[in-house]
């Protein structure tokens, strides 16, 4: 089989790594290394900014109406490569063909709402403040910013941070995961032909190095990092010591409360859906079911029987419901939390520890089964870690108020569902709930491309979600602009705080 060299994006055209440092690409489904990428030095990176730099003065000064219309175009060329796109996700990060469709699909409507830049960057006006005075502000883009994306989601959480950032005027630098970097540069090529000037989309493919050089350089104004807690932390810390603005997504716990009067079977369906889904590797995945009252008595011989018969496949196969894990090192740090649950005394009901893959040429995948916990506490181990894999993990609560409590406790505050039939705890839910996105009967609320994704404590650091309004408040600053003409000057110096005489 055939090992793809991957390089990087810079200046409008692909280019061969120099640094001598590289990393293998696998498929997880085949264990098969399948790629060597090129990690980016950090002079490297110095040149990437220079190029995005350079390229900044045009692009912001041409109308938004223009920039929109690449947009547009950009948008037409991944509708046509839609497919093309799902099958390099699933190539190298191993989710479901079906999954990754709908993964550049929610990319996709990012770009849909990036294509409304003209609107969103009105500024607003008020005539006469003052005697002959009118004061208005408008939003400029902040120069070359740049994006740090997590493996999980190698189209759609670029997609979340560059074509707002673009379409707002700035050049942009993505260093995407090192596990599954292909796409990155097929989005590089279509948006060159979708008219895009050379320069302002440049793609860094590294590591810590390429990262460190993003975080501490002078002309890099802005960083959005999406991935686990500790890094995001670090980058926040990092960016803002350098004077950079900076939005980082991080790690997730995220909770389904389950009320006694929901549609029992609706719930089996979402719990399994959501927890298992991509393996579990979403930050929205539900890795926590909160069972209140008679709830778990209820649901846990369906959960037991659905976690068991998931179809676990490559996920080429169309009627694939789970992939591998990711990487060996994922894989052997999730069986790592098996086993600390079961030695903690959570009751492991399915352990998918024993799966084994009969599909041909599949033996040295990452495979790992759905795996379901029983009766786990708050004090557990894997209660307090984000796993980030397919385990799903049980706690029974007497009450709605106990459910809360205990969601509320909880360091990550990602997302969090609610099912029940009630709508006055539905409203009390979604009021009391110290968590970012909210659902009610909805198990993954991940909000449309115009509301913004964000959550609260240690799941974001920095004041501003992920596209929508916030992303391109985000990616431009306020000028409020006041002016007055000639023929009300020259009534002399004023030496008063000026107020609306
Ligand atoms: P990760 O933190 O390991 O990596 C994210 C990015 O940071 C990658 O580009 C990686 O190369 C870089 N990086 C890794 N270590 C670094 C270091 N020491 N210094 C500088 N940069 C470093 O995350 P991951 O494993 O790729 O992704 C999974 C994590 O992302 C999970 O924790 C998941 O919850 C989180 N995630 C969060 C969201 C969200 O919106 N909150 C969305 C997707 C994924």
């Amino acid at each position: 089989m055939s090992v793809a060299n991957i390089g990087h994006w810079m200046d409008g055209q692909a280019v061969a790594g120099g640094s001598g440092r590289s990393q293998s690409v696998f498929n997880p489904a085949t264990g098969a290394v399948t790629g060597q990428l090129a990690l980016a030095s950090s002079a490297e990176v110095t040149k990437a900014v220079a190029s995005a730099q350079a390229a900044f003065p045009a692009w912001a000064d041409a109308p938004p109406l223009k920039r929109a219309r690449v947009m547009f175009k950009f948008l037409e060329l991944l509708n046509q490569h839609k497919d093309d796109f799902a099958r390099m996700i699933t190539a190298e990060h191993g989710k479901v063909f079906t999954d990754a469709q709908g993964e550049v699909t929610r990319g996709i409507e990012i770009v849909e709402f990036a294509t409304g830049i003209p609107q969103l960057l009105k500024g607003d006006y008020t005539e006469q403040v003052g005697t002959g005075i009118d004061n208005w502000t408008m939003r400029q883009p902040l120069g070359v910013v740049a994006g740090i994306t997590p493996f999980n989601f190698p189209v759609m959480v670029p997609m979340w941070m560059f074509p707002v950032a673009i379409a707002a005027g700035n050049c942009f630098i993505l260093k995407p995961s090192p596990i599954d970097p292909s796409p990155s540069l097929f989005m590089a090529e279509l948006l060159k032909k979708a008219g895009l000037p050379d320069g302002v989309f440049n793609v860094m493919q590294g590591d810590k190095e390429a990262v460190d050089a993003l975080l501490v350089h002078p002309d890099v104004k802005a960083v959005s990092f999406v991935g686990s807690t500790p890094i995001a932390n670090y980058i926040y810390e990092t960016g803002a010591h350098h004077g950079k603005r900076v939005q980082a997504l991080g790690g997730a716990k995220n909770h389904m409360i389950v009320m006694p009067d929901a549609d029992m079977e609706q719930v089996v369906d979402a719990l399994i859906g959501s927890a298992f889904g991509s393996a579990g590797e979403r930050c929205m995945a539900i890795s926590v079911a909160v069972l209140v009252g008679d709830v778990g008595d209820r649901i846990m011989p369906a959960l037991i029987e659905r976690t068991k018969a998931l179809k676990i496949k490559n996920g080429t196969n169309l009627d694939a419901e789970m992939g591998p894990i990711v990487t060996k090192i994922a894989q052997d740090r999730i069986t790592g939390y098996i086993a600390a649950g079961e030695k903690e005394g959570a009751k492991l009901l399915v352990d998918g520890r024993s799966f084994k893959s009969s599909e041909a040429g599949c033996a040295d995948g990452f495979w790992l089964g759905g795996t379901l916990f029983d009766h786990v506490q708050p004090e557990h181990k894997i209660y307090r870690e984000e796993i980030f894999g397919p385990v799903l993990s049980c706690v029974r609560v007497k009450d709605f108020a106990a459910a809360v409590d205990l969601v509320n406790a909880h360091e990550y505050a990602n997302g969090v569902s609610c099912f029940t039939r009630d709508g006055g705890i539905a409203r009390e839910f979604a009021r009391r709930i110290q968590v970012g996105m909210v659902g009610v009967n909805v198990p993954i609320p991940v909000p449309m491309a115009w509301h913004g994704f964000g959550g609260w404590k240690r799941s974001l650091f920095g004041d501003m979600h992920a596209y929508g309004e916030e992303g391109v408040r985000f990616y431009t600053r306020q000028k409020s602009v006041m002016q007055r003409w000639p023929d009300s000057i020259g009534k002399g110096a004023e030496f008063v705080m000026p107020t609306s005489k």
